[in-house]
C-alpha cells in the first residue's frame, strides 16, 4: 500500500488545494512507497495566514515559560518515537537506520536545550547618559518565520531551526525537500500530541519553485532559515534580499581533513573513512578533500584502501550495514558524472570508481567508496562538492603548505586535523578558514555548539546559546521620566 503524506496547516493534515500529488521512492528498492502532497502558492498562502493567525493569537501570548515547557514535552514525544522516525528517515533517504537511529535519539534534545532557553532571554536597562530618560532593551520574536530544509538530515536539520524559532517566539511554515518529506509532516503528530496552538507550526510539502519561492516571497514572512547547495542557497539570498528580510544559510562544503606524519594513524584512518564514507558521503560536513603529509602518503593511502575495502554495501536498514544508496536519482547521476570528470582530469582511481551492482545492491542508486590520489588542488573534484563516498587524497609537505591547500577553496564549513602535537593542533585549529575544525576526530555535533559555514558555506550559525538571537530583534525603548518642552527641531 502507497502511504499518504499531506500539508499540516492550522493543526490539521490537509491535501493541496490543487489536489495534486507527487511520487516518493525508496532509495533502496527504487520503488514508490508513498505520495506527497504537490504543494503550490495558494497553499503557502493558507499556512502562512495560519501561522500569522497563531503568532497573533495564542503562541504569540503564551508567556516564555510555557513554551519552553511545551518544548520540553515535545523533547520527550519525540524520545519516545525516535524508533519510527528513524526508520521513517531511512525509508525515505536511504540513510543507515544505524546513524539516523541514534540522530533521532538525539534530536529530542534540541528542543529540551532551546525550551530551556525560551525564558532566559533578557533585555538591558542601559546606563544612558541622556538626562531624565529611562532606556532598556527588550527581545522580540520577527513572526512567521519560513524553514527550508534538503534531503539529507530531514527532521535533524529542521530541529537546528525550528527549535529556535519557537523557543524565541515565533511561528513556523516549514517546506521539506521533495524528496523526503515524509519524517517532518509526521513530526507535526508529535507537535500536535504536545499541545502546542494550531498554527504554531505547519508544513507544506513540494517542489523548491512551486513552495520555496512563494513562502520566501510572501509578505507575512519576516526570516528565512536555510539549509541546502550553495547555488540554491544564493538565490533565495537574492529572493530575501528584495524584500529585505534577514537569512539564515548553511550550505555546502568540501572540507578539508588534514593528516600530519605524527598523527595516530590508526585513528586518523578511522577519521579520513567517517569523513567521506559515512552517510554514503552525503553530509554537508564530508572531509572530501583528504590532505595527507608527502612522508606517509603511500603508507596511509594503503592502509585507507585496505579499510574501505570492507565496508558492507547494502540495506541500509540493516544495522550492520556500512554504506547505503545515494538518496536520489539525480544525486546518483551527480556522483556518477564527477567520477567521469575526476578521471578525464587525469587523478588516479585506487578504490571503486564506478557504480556498485555487487552484493547487497538493489535499485539502481549504489556507488562504490572511491578514493583518488594524485588530485591537485585545481582539479573540479577537488573544488566541488559531490555529495558522494568519492575521496581526493592531496599530499602536502609541510604546515603552511597544508593551511594553504585547506584554504585554497571557496566552501568553509568545516576542517579536521590530525596530529599528536598539541601546538601545531592549536596553529591549524587558528589558520584553517572553516566553521568547525575537529582535532584528532571528525564529525562531531552538538545542540549546544555553534555550527556553520565561512565563505560559500553559509551565512549566520545555528545550534548554541547564541543562535536564538538569529529568531529575535532587538527593540530599544526610551521612557522620559520628567516630560518637557524642549526645542523640537534639535535631537535629543
Ligand atoms: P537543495 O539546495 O537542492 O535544496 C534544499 C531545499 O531547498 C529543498 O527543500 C528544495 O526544495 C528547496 N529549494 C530548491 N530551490 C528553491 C528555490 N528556488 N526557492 C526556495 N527553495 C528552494 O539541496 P539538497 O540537494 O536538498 O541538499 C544537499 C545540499 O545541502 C548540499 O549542498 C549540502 O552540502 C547541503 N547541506 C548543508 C548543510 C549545512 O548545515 N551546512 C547540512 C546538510 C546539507
Amino acid at each position: 500500500m502507497v502511504n499518504r503524506y499531506d500539508h499540516f496547516i492550522d493543526g490539521t493534515f490537509m491535501p493541496s488545494e490543487s489536489g495534486a500529488y507527487f511520487d516518493t521512492e525508496n532509495p533502496y528498492t527504487g520503488e514508490v512507497w508513498a505520495q506527497v502532497a504537490r504543494g503550490d502558492a495558494a497553499d503557502v498562502d493558507k499556512a502562512v495566514a495560519s501561522a500569522k493567525a497563531a503568532f497573533e493569537g495564542e503562541w504569540g501570548a503564551m508567556g516564555a515559560s510555557a513554551r519552553g515547557k511545551l518544548m520540553v514535552k515535545l523533547a520527550d514525544i519525540i524520545d519516545r518515537e525516535a524508533e519510527m522516525l528513524g526508520r521513517l528517515e531511512v525509508q525515505d533517504n536511504g540513510k543507515l537506520l544505524a546513524e539516523m537511529g541514534s540522530q533521532t535519539r538525539y534530536i529530542g534534545e534540541w528542543y529540551r536545550y532551546f525550551g530551556g532557553l525560551a525564558d532566559k532571554i533578557e533585555g538591558t536597562v542601559i546606563p544612558t547618559d541622556k538626562a531624565n530618560m529611562f532606556n532598556f532593551t527588550r527581545y522580540e520574536p520577527y513572526g512567521v518565520v519560513g524553514l527550508i530544509t534538503p534531503w539529507n538530515s530531514p527532521l535533524l536539520l529542521v530541529a537546528y531551526k525550528l527549535a529556535p524559532a519557537l523557543a524565541a517566539g515565533n511561528t513556523a511554515v516549514i517546506k521539506p525537500s521533495e524528496f523526503t518529506s515524509a519524517s517532518t509532516v509526521e513530526f507535526m503528530k508529535l507537535i500536535a500530541e504536545a499541545g502546542f496552538p494550531a498554527g504554531t507550526v505547519n508544513v507544506v510539502t513540494g517542489y523548491g519553485a512551486e513552495v520555496g519561492s512563494p513562502l520566501i516571497d510572501h509578505p507575512d514572512v519576516a526570516k528565512i532559515a536555510f539549509t541546502g547547495s550553495d547555488m540554491t542557497g544564493q538565490k533565495i539570498y537574492e529572493q530575501a534580499a528584495k524584500k529585505l528580510i534577514p537569512v539564515t544559510l548553511e550550505l555546502g562544503g568540501k572540507s578539508p581533513n588534514v593528516v600530519f606524519d605524527d598523527a595516530d594513524l590508526d585513528a586518523a584512518v578511522m577519521g579520513a573513512i567517517s569523513g567521506i564514507f559515512a552517510a554514503t558521503g552525503q553530509t554537508c560536513i564530508a572531509g572530501s578533500r583528504l590532505l595527507v603529509q608527502r612522508s606517509i602518503h603511500d603508507e596511509f593511502v594503503a592502509r585507507l584502501i585496505e579499510v574501505a575495502k570492507t565496508a558492507k554495501i547494502g540495506d541500509p536498514m540493516s544495522l550492520d550495514t556500512h554504506v547505503g544508496p545515494v538518496t536520489t536519482p539525480p544525486q546518483f547521476q551527480k556522483v556518477m558524472d564527477y567520477l567521469a570528470i575526476a578521471k578525464a582530469e587525469g587523478a588516479n582511481c585506487v578504490l571503486g570508481g564506478d557504480a556498485y551492482t555487487g552484493p547487497g545492491a538493489k535499485g539502481s542508486q549504489f556507488v562504490e567508496p572511491t578514493i583518488f590520489t594524485g588530485v591537485s588542488n585545481d582539479m573540479r573534484i577537488a573544488q566541488e562538492e559531490v555529495f558522494g563516498p568519492v575521496l581526493s587524497v592531496i599530499p602536502f609537505d609541510d604546515e603552511a603548505e597544508a593551511v594553504a591547500i585547506g584554504n585554497d577553496i571557496n566552501f568553509g564549513l568545516a576542517a579536521g586535523v590530525w596530529t599528536s602535537d598539541m601546538g601545531r593542533a592549536l596553529r591549524m585549529s587558528e589558520k584553517l578558514r572553516a566553521g568547525t575544525v575537529w582535532v584528532n576526530t571528525y564529525r562531531v555535533v552538538s545542540y549546544m555548539t555553534p555550527f556553520g559555514g565561512y565563505k560559500r558555506s553559509g551565512l549566520g550559525r545555528e545550534n548554541g546559546q547564541q543562535a536564538i538571537m538569529a529568531y529575535l530583534q532587538q527593540k530599544a525603548v526610551w521612557i522620559a521620566t520628567e516630560t518637557s518642552a524642549a526645542n523640537p527641531f534639535i535631537m535629543k
